[in-house]
Formats: C-alpha cells, sequence, structure tokens
C-alpha cells in the first residue's frame, strides 16, 4: 500500500468511526488468511473435529470483518456463506471461490500487510 492509498485509509477510518482508533484496519490479505483458515477448519470439522465447524464460523465472521470496510458487499457474500454453515454444520460453502473473488477484486491499494500494518 502506498502513502497516498494509507493515508486514504486512514481518513475513511476517521470519517466513520471518529478516529484513528478503528476497529481494525481492514485488509485482503487477511481477508483471504482468515477464509483459508476456515476452509481447513471445515474440512477438520468433517473428519472427526466437528466442533473446528464454530472456528471455522468464527474465522469466516473475523474475514467479514476484514473486508467490510474496502469490499461491503464481498463482506455480505462472506457473511452468506457463513449463515450457511450456521444453519447446517454440514452445508459446506466454496471458500476457495470467495477467495478467488476477494483476489479478482483486489485493486493494489486495499491490503495493509505489505507494511505489516495490519499486524499479519
Ligand atoms: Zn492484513
Amino acid at each position: 500500500m502506498n502513502t497516498e492509498a494509507m493515508a486514504n485509509r486512514i481518513a475513511a477510518d476517521i470519517a466513520r468511526y471518529g478516529s484513528v482508533n478503528a476497529p481494525r484496519p481492514h485488509c485482503v490479505d487477511c481477508t483471504r488468511k482468515h477464509l483459508g483458515q476456515a476452509i481447513v477448519l471445515l474440512q477438520e470439522s468433517l473428519h472427526g473435529y466437528p466442533l473446528h465447524v464454530w472456528l471455522a464460523i468464527g474465522h469466516m465472521a473475523e474475514a467479514e470483518a476484514e473486508i467490510e470496510g474496502i469490499y461491503p458487499d464481498l463482506a455480505k457474500v462472506i457473511r452468506g456463506a457463513r449463515k450457511q454453515v450456521e444453519v447446517d454444520v454440514k452445508n459446506i460453502p466454496n471458500l476457495l471461490e470467495i477467495i478467488h473473488l476477494v483476489t479478482q477484486r483486489e485493486d493494489g491499494n486495499a491490503s495493509g500487510c505489505g507494511l505489516g500494518t495490519c499486524g499479519v
């Protein structure tokens, strides 16, 4: 993320949250990280670790929060997938497809990980 993009993101957080102490920086890389972790945990939930579905649901909620301030429509897609699992833990969404959607959308200015600003 370049300096101008970072300044814009800080300004957006101030406008939205009233301070630079926003709940968290928004980051597409962290979104993908949480979705990837959810994929692993959902697979584990089907193979002997049923309670891991709740860990996956938690990661999906984190993914929603990470991307909500950048691409709110994609946050809704992730939320829909999370709700799908919450209704039926055997109804596993295709989260790799959502990772693909996030990757297609990314414009190069949405990731905070390049400078380590989001703590990844
Ligand atoms: Zn990040």
